[in-house]
């Protein structure tokens, strides 16, 4: 049978923990590893080699575009940082451009592939990406709020005393500032998160929701105050999408996609509880949601369409950046 191939782009730290989670929940894949620095994805593969020899993994391949024919998934990690004087703006313009040019080098090679970005502003450049290939929603994945969402079940395990896959809590929408907790549906031990509270004695009102929520949006900066970068949740999140893919497992996970319509926002990349599974990632029931949840979800779809189009508006009004002969290719590879 042959072995899944998984395409990582950008061999930073979030693309070299990608790779080593990857690696361990997916011991049959073969890894590429791509990087502009081509010597930086050398070194993650070495590396990751010596790190999964304990774990039955031994396929890492650095290298160039050459290596991806054929690849089952792309992850797309690769990306500018933020510089003084950047707006947010800018760091999407050039890091939509980056994924961009990487999609019309990998399309031509593997038409089949299903793609998870994972750079930020994560959900616009899933947006980019999958207004460049036209292929089916299902296929472009942006990360989304799965590792919003691991931060959220760590801080209520940590408050709750419960280990966290037995909290069932998703945060929705926006990767980003806007996003919003699902509280009315959260649930805990199998039963309503309000009736395990009443049972347990425990306390969770209104101000210590909206600190947990600030907690998750600002967890990124506490990390990296600390230590400089945020990679494992990320790398671990990755690894999780990857793995529901190759062993086509029905997972559920809020990952988004370009939807058609949130909250009556047309055509927005947000997240919602999505069926992960070997043809990508699909809407199989709209969550319930209160009033006032819905009202935070549209803002936050309102959010993401904003930037997005901010971002696809600048690159039309720019022109392409590729060759004609590389835009023919990716237009043919294209479903
Ligand atoms: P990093 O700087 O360590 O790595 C980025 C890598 O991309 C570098 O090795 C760089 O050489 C490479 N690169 C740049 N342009 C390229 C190109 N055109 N082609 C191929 N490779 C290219 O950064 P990192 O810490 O690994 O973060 C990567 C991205 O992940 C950032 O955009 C960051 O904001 C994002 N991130 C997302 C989440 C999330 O939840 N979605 C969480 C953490 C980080």
């Amino acid at each position: 049978m042959r072995q899944p191939k998984i395409v990582i782009v950008g061999a930073g730290l979030v693309g070299g923990t990608a790779a080593l989670f990857c690696a361990v929940a997916i011991p049959s894949a073969q890894i590429v590893i791509i990087d502009v620095e081509r010597i930086r994805a050398e070194g993650q593969a070495l590396d990751l080699a010596h790190a999964s020899a304990f774990w039955g993994h031994d396929r890492f391949y650095p290298g160039d575009y050459d290596l991806a024919g054929d690849a089952d998934i792309v992850v797309i990690t690769a990306g500018a940082g933020v510089k003084p004087g950047m707006t947010r703006l800018d760091l999407a313009q050039i890091n939509a451009r980056i994924a961009t040019d990487i999609v019309e080098r990998i399309a031509p090679l593997a038409p089949e592939a299903i793609y998870v970005l994972a750079a930020n502003p994560c959900d616009v450049l899933a947006h980019v990406v999958y207004d460049r290939l036209r292929c089916g929603r299902e296929r472009v994945i942006s990360t989304g709020t799965t590792l919003d969402t691991a931060r959220l079940r760590a801080l209520l395990s940590e408050r709750l005393s419960v280990v966290s896959p037995a909290i069932h809590a998703y945060v929705l929408g926006e990767h980003g500032e806007s996003a919003l907790i699902h509280w009315s549906r959260a649930s805990v031990s199998g039963m309503p998160l309000d009736a395990f509270l009443a049972q347990t004695g425990k306390e969770l009102g209104p101000a210590s929701r909206d600190l947990i929520l600030r907690s998750v949006h600002e967890a990124a900066k506490l990390i990296k105050e600390g230590k400089g970068a945020t990679h494992y949740g990320i790398g671990s999140a990755i690894g999780r999408i990857c793995q529901a893919i190759v062993h086509n497992s029905d997972t559920i996970l809020p990952v988004a996609i370009v939807h058609a319509e949130v909250e009556g926002v047309p055509e927005v990349c947000v997240s919602l509880p999505m069926r992960v599974d070997g043809s990508g990632a699909r809407l199989v029931a709209y969550p319930e949601l209160t009033a006032g949840e819905r009202k935070a979800l549209q803002r936050s779809a309102r959010a993401v369409k904003e930037a997005t189009e901010g971002v696809l508006g600048s690159n039309k009004a720019s022109g392409p950046k590729t060759s004609p002969s590389r835009r023919r290719a990716a237009k043919g590879a294209a479903r």
